[in-house]
């Protein structure tokens, strides 16, 4: 940890508390060694050789979120999300695992994760499972009995895998309606175009609807967040200058993310590769060019004829309302700063009413895989939120994060909400609400981009 935490970062934080009320962990166990300060000064303390990195020291930081909410609220600007990456590869290089689970990390970070058509084999066999009845049979000889709880619940709320990916749908160019504002190139994810294969087709016609020209280089793998966050950040890396690559060469005005979770990483690949004398300025170029969905539709695309493309979409006579409302993700709100942008144009969408979501900005638990390797925490903090969501009383509970849809569907199905509440992402939301607009028709006939005040106007909400 000597060698791998930024000393600096560490004495950068001054102690105050202003972070605890943020972290959630800190809310459910009031205990100082799981908060952001605590965790701080449990990493000085290894470092300065006042204590040493053992077992209670990692579960502390295994129990950490990384949902990184102590960030935007530390005076300091201390980089807690960089120094628990790093402490986190610094327990990894010394962690003596058993076979089994060597096996697993090794099957997982390096022989599927990275391997875009190994994923989609994945999403094949998940595929034949749902449908072929196996899990039907699965479950009624009590096989998932043998699995956590937690487990067991996330197997049936699992969407079906289409068992192919956005580029076989669209290929690897999906043009804008009408003339292209800017050429985007869109990141697919890994467990994204597996699992949510139509949201990743929605996400590419809602850009073309918004005047963007859509590359989808067939040549990008998985962001690599999943390996920065459980300490394998030289994997990360690898990762992260094939993406480079892949959009470098598909000469994109920005690389845009329908995933907090991955967007998030995208974003920081210029630290994550600031000591990569070939790649970092490379990585630099990159990460300036990331956005969220919401955010490029805002600054650069068609809004007026987005928005009225919404309101052509809703059947005529329709006088009922829809209530709705918004999970944030994490680090799409703490790290990519686009708290704003997906409520602007939820705003947007007529017949819909907005309610906003006490604690909306708190993590629900979900967290990378955070639900399944501490499920205990997990299920608790999303207790909680559900509590809120169910206050609510919202029709469609919408999110920006594959792994945060997932835990909502889940928060759902525990509480017994199925039928009365659907968690949905953001995107498919809004694309199922448009009237798309005719192939051959340009956006001269509709109201032109630039005629908005983009990311401005505030979501018509109720407390
Ligand atoms: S808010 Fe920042 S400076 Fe204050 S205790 Fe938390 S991390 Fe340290
Ligand atoms: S990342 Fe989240 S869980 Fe971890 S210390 Fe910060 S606020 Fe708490």
């Amino acid at each position: 940890m000597k060698l791998t935490l930024n000393y600096d970062e560490l004495t950068n934080c001054m102690r105050c508390g202003f972070c605890q009320p943020s972290c959630p962990t800190f809310k459910e166990t009031g205990l100082e060694a799981a908060s952001p300060r605590g965790r701080i000064a449990l990493m000085k303390a290894v470092v300065d050789g006042v204590m040493e990195p053992d077992d209670s020291f990692s579960r502390q930081m295994d129990l950490c979120l990384g949902c990184r909410a102590c960030e935007p609220v530390c005076p300091a600007d201390v980089k807690y999300g960089q120094l628990l990456e790093q402490t986190r590869d610094a327990i990894e290089d010394h962690a003596e695992h058993s076979w089994w689970v060597k096996g697993l990390r090794s099957l997982t970070f390096r022989h599927m994760f990275p391997h875009q058509k190994r994923m989609r084999l994945l999403g094949s066999g998940l595929r034949l499972y749902q449908r072929s009845g196996a899990a039907k049979l699965v479950r009624s000889a009590g096989v998932m009995k043998l699995f956590p709880e937690t487990m067991r619940q996330m197997e049936r709320i699992l969407p079906e895998a289409s068992g192919d990916g956005v580029v076989d749908r669209l290929g690897t160019f999906y043009p804008a309606k009408g003339t292209a504002v800017a050429k985007v190139g869109l990141f697919r994810g890994c467990i994204m175009d597996v699992l949510f294969t139509e949201t990743n087709v929605n996400t590419a016609k809602l850009l073309a609807e918004a005047g963007f020209d859509v590359v989808i280089p067939d040549t990008q793998n998985c962001c690599g967040a999943l390996h920065a966050h459980s300490g394998e950040l030289d994997q990360a890396r690898d990762l992260a200058r094939r993406n480079i690559r892949a959009f470098r060469e598909a000469g994109v005005d920005y690389i845009i993310s329908n995933a907090g979770g991955c967007g998030a990483l995208l974003v920081e690949y210029h630290h994550l590769l600031h000591e990569d004398p070939v790649m970092a300025e490379e990585a630099r170029w990159f990460a300036e060019r990331v956005k969220d969905i919401t955010q490029v539709i805002l600054e650069r695309g068609h809004v007026p004829a987005l928005t009225e493309r919404l309101r052509e979409g809703r059947p005529s006579g329709d006088q009922t309302e829809t209530v709705i409302t918004y999970q944030d993700s994490c680090h799409l709100r703490n790290v990519m700063k686009a708290g704003n942008a997906p409520r602007n144009l939820m705003s947007r969408i007529p017949g819909v009413r907005f309610r906003e979501l006490q604690g909306a900005d708190r993590c629900c638990g979900s967290a990378g895989i955070y639900n399944l390797v501490q499920p205990e925490m997990s299920m608790q903090v999303l207790d909680h939120k559900m509590e809120h969501v169910k206050e609510t009383e919202a029709q469609y509970l919408l999110t920006s994060n594959p792994g945060c849809l997932l835990q909502m569907k889940l928060g759902i199905e525990r509480e017994g909400l199925a039928g009365r509440m659907e968690a949905v992402h953001l995107v498919d939301f809004l694309y199922e609400r448009m009237k798309p607009q005719p192939v051959g028709e340009t956006e001269a006939a509709l109201p032109g981009p630039g005629s908005t005040s983009a990311g401005q106007t505030a979501p018509r909400s109720e407390k």
